[in-house]
Protein backbone atom coordinates (compact mmCIF):
# COMPACT_ATOMS: atom_id res chain seq x y z
CA UNK A 1 0.00 0.00 0.00
CA UNK A 2 1.24 3.55 -0.43
CA UNK A 3 2.13 5.34 1.99
CA UNK A 4 -0.17 8.57 2.52
CA UNK A 5 2.08 12.22 2.09
CA UNK A 6 0.94 15.45 2.96
CA UNK A 7 2.52 18.10 1.36
CA UNK A 8 0.43 21.20 2.20
CA UNK A 9 -1.36 22.34 5.51
CA UNK A 10 -4.59 22.41 2.91
CA UNK A 11 -4.10 18.56 2.89
CA UNK A 12 -4.73 17.99 6.82
CA UNK A 13 -8.14 16.38 7.53
CA UNK A 14 -10.73 18.27 9.03
CA UNK A 15 -10.17 17.54 12.93
CA UNK A 16 -11.49 18.84 16.04
CA UNK A 17 -9.55 21.35 17.77
CA UNK A 18 -10.05 23.47 21.13
CA UNK A 19 -9.60 27.14 21.10
CA UNK A 20 -9.05 27.64 24.56
CA UNK A 21 -8.93 25.55 27.67
CA UNK A 22 -11.52 22.70 28.80
CA UNK A 23 -12.74 24.27 31.52
CA UNK A 24 -16.15 25.09 30.19
CA UNK A 25 -16.69 21.04 30.50
CA UNK A 26 -18.60 20.77 33.58
CA UNK A 27 -17.67 16.72 33.59
CA UNK A 28 -18.01 16.88 37.84
CA UNK A 29 -21.57 15.27 36.89
CA UNK A 30 -20.58 11.99 35.99
CA UNK A 31 -18.90 11.30 39.35
CA UNK A 32 -20.52 8.67 41.61
CA UNK A 33 -18.16 8.87 44.93
CA UNK A 34 -16.45 12.59 45.67
CA UNK A 35 -13.12 12.96 46.90
CA UNK A 36 -13.19 14.69 50.53
CA UNK A 37 -10.32 16.44 52.39
CA UNK A 38 -10.17 16.06 56.07
CA UNK A 39 -7.93 16.30 58.70
CA UNK A 40 -7.99 13.44 61.55
CA UNK A 41 -7.18 12.83 64.95
CA UNK A 42 -4.13 10.94 65.26
CA UNK A 43 -3.53 8.41 67.95
CA UNK A 44 -0.80 10.15 69.61
CA UNK A 45 -3.26 13.14 69.90
CA UNK A 46 -6.20 10.93 71.40
CA UNK A 47 -3.05 9.52 73.67
CA UNK A 48 -2.12 13.19 74.83
CA UNK A 49 -3.98 14.53 78.29
CA UNK A 50 -3.83 18.01 77.14
CA UNK A 51 -4.60 17.20 73.05
CA UNK A 52 -1.52 18.81 71.50
CA UNK A 53 -1.61 18.95 68.11
CA UNK A 54 1.32 16.68 67.72
CA UNK A 55 1.45 15.86 63.87
CA UNK A 56 1.14 19.70 63.23
CA UNK A 57 3.82 20.54 65.71
CA UNK A 58 6.95 17.73 64.67
CA UNK A 59 6.01 19.30 60.57
CA UNK A 60 7.14 22.44 61.67
CA UNK A 61 10.29 21.41 63.39
CA UNK A 62 10.90 19.08 60.04
CA UNK A 63 10.66 22.58 58.16
CA UNK A 64 12.99 23.88 60.73
CA UNK A 65 10.82 26.53 62.07
CA UNK A 66 10.71 26.89 65.60
CA UNK A 67 8.56 29.15 66.60
CA UNK A 68 5.66 28.03 64.70
CA UNK A 69 6.10 24.41 66.21
CA UNK A 70 5.75 26.57 69.29
CA UNK A 71 2.53 28.01 68.56
CA UNK A 72 1.25 24.89 67.74
CA UNK A 73 1.32 23.77 71.03
CA UNK A 74 1.22 27.12 73.62
CA UNK A 75 -2.54 27.12 71.80
CA UNK A 76 -3.03 24.32 73.92
CA UNK A 77 -0.55 23.95 76.23
CA UNK A 78 1.33 26.96 78.57
CA UNK A 79 3.98 25.05 79.59
CA UNK A 80 5.55 22.37 76.74
CA UNK A 81 9.38 23.17 78.40
CA UNK A 82 7.52 21.36 81.92
CA UNK A 83 5.55 18.59 80.01
CA UNK A 84 7.98 18.00 77.68
CA UNK A 85 10.39 16.73 80.78
CA UNK A 86 7.97 16.25 83.65
CA UNK A 87 5.40 14.12 81.80
CA UNK A 88 5.25 9.98 81.73
CA UNK A 89 4.25 10.58 78.01
CA UNK A 90 1.18 8.30 77.38
CA UNK A 91 1.28 9.99 73.21
CA UNK A 92 4.35 7.94 72.60
CA UNK A 93 2.35 4.63 73.79
CA UNK A 94 0.03 5.43 71.53
CA UNK A 95 2.36 6.14 68.35
CA UNK A 96 1.69 4.43 65.20
CA UNK A 97 5.17 4.25 64.52
CA UNK A 98 5.79 1.71 66.54
CA UNK A 99 4.00 -0.65 64.23
CA UNK A 100 7.15 0.04 61.57
CA UNK A 101 10.44 0.63 64.18
CA UNK A 102 9.92 2.70 67.32
CA UNK A 103 7.79 5.62 68.83
CA UNK A 104 8.32 8.83 67.95
CA UNK A 105 10.33 10.80 70.35
CA UNK A 106 7.51 13.17 71.56
CA UNK A 107 8.02 14.10 74.41
CA UNK A 108 12.28 14.88 73.35
CA UNK A 109 10.59 17.51 70.15
CA UNK A 110 8.28 19.05 72.80
CA UNK A 111 11.05 19.78 75.04
CA UNK A 112 13.25 20.79 72.41
CA UNK A 113 10.60 23.11 70.65
CA UNK A 114 9.81 24.66 74.84
CA UNK A 115 13.62 25.38 74.52
CA UNK A 116 14.29 26.81 70.90
CA UNK A 117 11.20 28.69 70.32
CA UNK A 118 11.59 31.60 72.11
CA UNK A 119 8.42 34.35 73.01
CA UNK A 120 6.23 33.99 70.01
CA UNK A 121 3.36 36.32 69.53
CA UNK A 122 -0.10 34.81 70.05
CA UNK A 123 -3.18 37.05 69.60
CA UNK A 124 -5.64 37.02 72.41
CA UNK A 125 -9.08 37.98 72.57
CA UNK A 126 -10.69 41.15 72.80
CA UNK A 127 -11.02 42.71 76.57
CA UNK A 128 -13.98 41.78 78.15
CA UNK A 129 -13.57 43.82 81.18
CA UNK A 130 -14.52 40.99 83.94
CA UNK A 131 -12.01 40.72 86.49
CA UNK A 132 -10.57 36.77 87.82
CA UNK A 133 -8.33 36.17 90.49
CA UNK A 134 -6.48 32.83 90.36
CA UNK A 135 -5.27 31.71 94.19
CA UNK A 136 -2.87 29.67 93.73
CA UNK A 137 0.10 28.60 91.29
CA UNK A 138 0.49 25.38 90.56
CA UNK A 139 0.35 24.07 86.74
CA UNK A 140 -3.20 23.94 87.23
CA UNK A 141 -3.82 27.27 88.54
CA UNK A 142 -1.45 28.87 86.04
CA UNK A 143 -2.94 26.78 83.17
CA UNK A 144 -6.51 27.92 84.20
CA UNK A 145 -5.13 32.14 84.66
CA UNK A 146 -3.56 31.53 80.94
CA UNK A 147 -5.77 30.19 78.98
CA UNK A 148 -8.34 33.17 80.90
CA UNK A 149 -6.30 36.00 79.87
CA UNK A 150 -5.70 34.24 76.44
CA UNK A 151 -9.89 34.58 76.26
CA UNK A 152 -9.51 38.43 77.08
CA UNK A 153 -10.19 38.40 80.98
CA UNK A 154 -8.18 40.50 83.47
CA UNK A 155 -6.43 37.98 85.49
CA UNK A 156 -4.83 38.23 88.98
CA UNK A 157 -2.33 35.18 90.71
CA UNK A 158 -2.88 35.46 93.93
CA UNK A 159 0.58 33.18 95.06
CA UNK A 160 0.43 32.67 99.35
CA UNK A 161 4.35 32.22 98.90
CA UNK A 162 7.08 34.31 97.31
CA UNK A 163 7.55 32.35 94.27
CA UNK A 164 5.18 30.64 91.38
CA UNK A 165 4.83 27.42 90.32
CA UNK A 166 3.50 24.99 93.06
CA UNK A 167 4.81 21.08 93.71
CA UNK A 168 7.00 22.00 90.63
CA UNK A 169 9.19 23.79 93.20
CA UNK A 170 12.12 22.68 94.24
CA UNK A 171 12.17 18.80 92.48
CA UNK A 172 14.68 16.47 92.93
CA UNK A 173 17.99 17.56 91.48
CA UNK A 174 17.85 16.19 87.41
CA UNK A 175 13.89 16.47 86.97
CA UNK A 176 12.83 19.97 86.55
CA UNK A 177 15.68 22.96 87.05
CA UNK A 178 14.64 26.57 88.95
CA UNK A 179 15.87 28.25 85.75
CA UNK A 180 13.58 25.90 83.65
CA UNK A 181 10.53 26.54 85.72
CA UNK A 182 11.36 30.46 85.59
CA UNK A 183 11.28 30.99 81.90
CA UNK A 184 7.87 28.89 81.38
CA UNK A 185 6.18 31.02 83.65
CA UNK A 186 7.99 34.12 82.48
CA UNK A 187 7.18 32.86 79.04
CA UNK A 188 3.26 32.01 79.83
CA UNK A 189 3.47 34.99 81.52
CA UNK A 190 4.23 37.14 78.67
CA UNK A 191 1.98 35.88 76.21
CA UNK A 192 -1.00 35.64 78.59
CA UNK A 193 -0.39 39.27 80.36
CA UNK A 194 -1.71 37.92 83.43
CA UNK A 195 -1.22 39.89 86.72
CA UNK A 196 0.72 38.33 89.51
CA UNK A 197 0.60 38.86 93.52
CA UNK A 198 2.84 37.31 95.72
CA UNK A 199 3.08 36.89 99.22
CA UNK A 200 -0.81 37.28 99.14
CA UNK A 201 -3.01 36.30 102.27
CA UNK A 202 -6.10 37.64 101.21
CA UNK A 203 -8.91 37.76 98.09
CA UNK A 204 -10.32 41.23 98.12
CA UNK A 205 -13.36 39.79 97.30
CA UNK A 206 -15.56 42.73 95.41
CA UNK A 207 -12.52 43.75 93.32
CA UNK A 208 -13.56 40.43 90.95
CA UNK A 209 -16.19 39.01 89.67
CA UNK A 210 -14.82 35.23 90.47
CA UNK A 211 -12.47 33.45 92.48
CA UNK A 212 -10.40 30.30 91.43
CA UNK A 213 -8.71 28.26 94.29
CA UNK A 214 -6.23 25.60 92.77
CA UNK A 215 -6.53 22.89 95.55
CA UNK A 216 -3.97 21.05 93.63
CA UNK A 217 -0.75 23.30 93.94
CA UNK A 218 0.56 21.99 97.12
CA UNK A 219 0.75 19.01 99.08
CA UNK A 220 -1.98 18.93 101.54
CA UNK A 221 -0.92 19.75 105.39
CA UNK A 222 1.62 22.61 103.95
CA UNK A 223 1.82 25.88 105.02
CA UNK A 224 0.73 26.91 101.49
CA UNK A 225 -2.22 24.96 101.51
CA UNK A 226 -3.29 25.64 104.79
CA UNK A 227 -2.85 29.61 103.08
CA UNK A 228 -5.06 28.72 100.29
CA UNK A 229 -7.91 27.91 102.76
CA UNK A 230 -7.85 31.87 104.24
CA UNK A 231 -8.53 32.63 100.52
CA UNK A 232 -11.25 30.34 100.73
CA UNK A 233 -12.42 32.24 104.09
CA UNK A 234 -12.08 35.71 102.26
CA UNK A 235 -13.09 35.20 98.92
CA UNK A 236 -17.12 34.45 98.94
CA UNK A 237 -17.87 32.35 96.07
CA UNK A 238 -15.90 30.68 94.71
CA UNK A 239 -14.56 27.46 91.63
CA UNK A 240 -12.21 25.24 93.73
CA UNK A 241 -9.71 23.54 91.41
CA UNK A 242 -8.97 20.08 92.30
CA UNK A 243 -8.41 16.82 90.53
CA UNK A 244 -11.54 14.80 91.49
CA UNK A 245 -10.16 11.45 90.28
CA UNK A 246 -6.93 11.45 92.44
CA UNK A 247 -7.59 13.25 95.77
CA UNK A 248 -6.51 17.22 95.84
CA UNK A 249 -2.95 17.10 94.44
CA UNK A 250 -1.31 15.43 90.86
CA UNK A 251 1.79 13.25 90.72
CA UNK A 252 4.53 15.06 89.47
CA UNK A 253 4.18 13.07 86.22
CA UNK A 254 0.60 14.02 85.63
CA UNK A 255 1.72 17.59 84.86
CA UNK A 256 -0.21 17.27 81.44
CA UNK A 257 -3.42 16.04 83.28
CA UNK A 258 -2.87 19.37 86.12
CA UNK A 259 -2.82 21.59 82.74
CA UNK A 260 -5.83 19.89 81.24
CA UNK A 261 -7.98 20.30 84.32
CA UNK A 262 -7.19 24.14 84.16
CA UNK A 263 -8.15 24.70 81.32
CA UNK A 264 -11.14 22.25 81.90
CA UNK A 265 -11.42 25.31 84.71
CA UNK A 266 -11.15 28.05 82.13
CA UNK A 267 -13.89 26.96 80.41
CA UNK A 268 -16.05 26.36 83.61
CA UNK A 269 -15.40 29.86 84.83
CA UNK A 270 -16.96 30.81 81.42
CA UNK A 271 -19.87 29.31 82.04
CA UNK A 272 -20.72 30.07 85.19
CA UNK A 273 -19.86 33.76 84.42
CA UNK A 274 -22.47 33.58 81.43
CA UNK A 275 -19.78 34.36 79.21
CA UNK A 276 -18.73 31.83 76.80
CA UNK A 277 -18.06 32.05 73.45
CA UNK A 278 -19.11 28.85 71.09
CA UNK A 279 -16.42 28.88 68.47
CA UNK A 280 -17.76 26.97 65.26
CA UNK A 281 -15.85 24.28 64.87
CA UNK A 282 -15.72 21.31 62.71
CA UNK A 283 -16.71 17.61 64.09
CA UNK A 284 -14.13 15.46 65.07
CA UNK A 285 -12.96 12.20 63.56
CA UNK A 286 -10.47 10.13 64.56
CA UNK A 287 -8.04 8.50 62.42
CA UNK A 288 -8.06 4.69 62.04
CA UNK A 289 -4.57 3.16 61.79
CA UNK A 290 -5.57 0.68 58.76
CA UNK A 291 -6.51 4.04 56.56
CA UNK A 292 -2.54 4.41 56.71
CA UNK A 293 -0.51 3.47 53.51
CA UNK A 294 2.88 2.45 54.86
CA UNK A 295 4.17 1.99 51.40
CA UNK A 296 3.70 5.71 50.55
CA UNK A 297 5.91 6.96 52.89
CA UNK A 298 7.80 8.85 53.22
CA UNK A 299 6.53 11.04 50.90
CA UNK A 300 8.96 13.42 48.44
CA UNK A 301 8.40 16.55 50.17
CA UNK A 302 9.30 14.81 53.79
CA UNK A 303 12.29 13.34 52.09
CA UNK A 304 13.24 16.85 50.66
CA UNK A 305 12.76 18.92 54.05
CA UNK A 306 15.37 16.28 55.53
CA UNK A 307 17.80 16.67 52.88
CA UNK A 308 17.52 20.55 53.59
CA UNK A 309 18.40 20.30 57.44
CA UNK A 310 21.29 17.41 57.00
CA UNK A 311 24.57 19.20 57.80
CA UNK A 312 22.66 21.82 60.17
CA UNK A 313 22.14 22.69 63.49
CA UNK A 314 18.85 20.83 64.05
CA UNK A 315 19.47 17.99 61.38
CA UNK A 316 19.13 15.21 65.04
CA UNK A 317 15.96 17.34 65.52
CA UNK A 318 14.74 16.91 61.93
CA UNK A 319 15.57 13.23 61.80
CA UNK A 320 13.49 12.35 64.15
CA UNK A 321 10.90 14.86 62.99
CA UNK A 322 10.61 12.99 59.67
CA UNK A 323 10.27 9.86 61.24
CA UNK A 324 6.64 10.75 62.13
CA UNK A 325 3.87 9.63 59.40
CA UNK A 326 1.67 12.62 60.29
CA UNK A 327 -0.96 10.26 61.07
CA UNK A 328 -4.25 11.71 59.27
CA UNK A 329 -2.96 15.18 59.35
CA UNK A 330 -1.82 16.73 55.37
CA UNK A 331 1.73 18.08 55.64
CA UNK A 332 0.62 19.11 51.77
CA UNK A 333 3.28 16.55 50.63
CA UNK A 334 0.62 16.86 47.28
CA UNK A 335 1.22 13.36 46.03
CA UNK A 336 -3.00 13.99 45.20
CA UNK A 337 -2.38 16.61 43.42
CA UNK A 338 0.48 15.04 41.37
CA UNK A 339 -1.62 11.69 40.81
CA UNK A 340 -4.90 13.49 39.79
CA UNK A 341 -5.28 12.71 36.08
CA UNK A 342 -7.85 15.77 35.46
CA UNK A 343 -5.71 18.08 37.41
CA UNK A 344 -8.14 18.44 39.65
CA UNK A 345 -6.56 19.03 43.42
CA UNK A 346 -5.08 22.36 43.83
CA UNK A 347 -3.06 23.73 47.11
CA UNK A 348 -3.81 26.50 48.66
CA UNK A 349 -0.97 27.72 50.34
CA UNK A 350 -2.77 30.57 52.20
CA UNK A 351 -5.58 28.86 53.93
CA UNK A 352 -2.78 25.45 54.08
CA UNK A 353 -5.59 23.22 52.65
CA UNK A 354 -5.96 20.92 49.15
CA UNK A 355 -9.25 22.24 47.00
CA UNK A 356 -10.59 19.78 44.97
CA UNK A 357 -12.41 21.07 41.99
CA UNK A 358 -15.80 19.43 41.95
CA UNK A 359 -16.94 20.66 38.41
CA UNK A 360 -14.38 18.45 36.79
CA UNK A 361 -13.13 15.47 39.85
CA UNK A 362 -15.01 12.01 38.16
CA UNK A 363 -14.56 10.49 41.12
CA UNK A 364 -11.74 8.07 39.81
CA UNK A 365 -10.18 8.31 43.19
CA UNK A 366 -6.98 7.88 42.53
CA UNK A 367 -6.19 11.15 45.05
CA UNK A 368 -7.60 9.06 47.85
CA UNK A 369 -5.52 5.96 46.84
CA UNK A 370 -1.88 8.12 46.70
CA UNK A 371 -2.84 9.85 50.01
CA UNK A 372 -0.31 8.21 52.58
CA UNK A 373 -2.40 9.88 55.66
CA UNK A 374 -5.89 8.43 55.05
CA UNK A 375 -6.64 12.49 54.87
CA UNK A 376 -8.42 11.92 50.91
CA UNK A 377 -11.45 9.56 51.39
CA UNK A 378 -14.17 9.41 48.84
CA UNK A 379 -17.48 9.63 50.35
CA UNK A 380 -21.03 9.19 48.80
CA UNK A 381 -22.61 12.46 48.57
CA UNK A 382 -26.07 12.05 47.23
S1 LIG B 1 3.71 8.75 63.73
FE1 LIG B 1 3.49 10.91 64.28
S2 LIG B 1 1.31 11.37 63.98
FE2 LIG B 1 1.53 9.14 63.96
S3 LIG B 1 1.07 8.55 66.07
FE3 LIG B 1 3.33 8.79 65.92
S4 LIG B 1 3.77 10.91 66.48
FE4 LIG B 1 1.57 10.75 66.10
S1 LIG C 1 -1.76 13.22 49.38
FE1 LIG C 1 -0.55 14.64 50.71
S2 LIG C 1 -1.31 16.68 50.13
FE2 LIG C 1 -2.83 15.22 49.35
S3 LIG C 1 -4.36 15.08 51.02
FE3 LIG C 1 -2.87 13.40 51.35
S4 LIG C 1 -1.35 14.27 52.78
FE4 LIG C 1 -2.50 16.00 51.91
Amino acid sequence: MEKCKIESIKQLPVMPLTIEDMTWNKTGTWRLLTPVWMNKIAPCIRGCPIGQPIPQFIQAVLEGDWGTALVRLLEVNPMPGITGRLCYHPCQTACVRKDLDSAVSIKDLERLTADKGGIPRLTRRAAKGRKIAVCGSGPAGLSAAYFLAMKGYLITILEPSDRLGGFLRDLPEGRLSSEVLEREIRRLISVSGLDIETNASEVRARKYDLVLLDRTAYPSESPEARALEKFASSAGQYLDVENKEGGAGFKVVQVAEAVALGRWASNQTEQILGTAFTEESQPFTALDKGELKFSRLPDQKTIDLLERAKGGPDEAAATEAARCLSCGTCNLCQSCIIACPDACCRLDEDEGKIIIDLYHCKGCGICSYECPRGVMNMEYLP
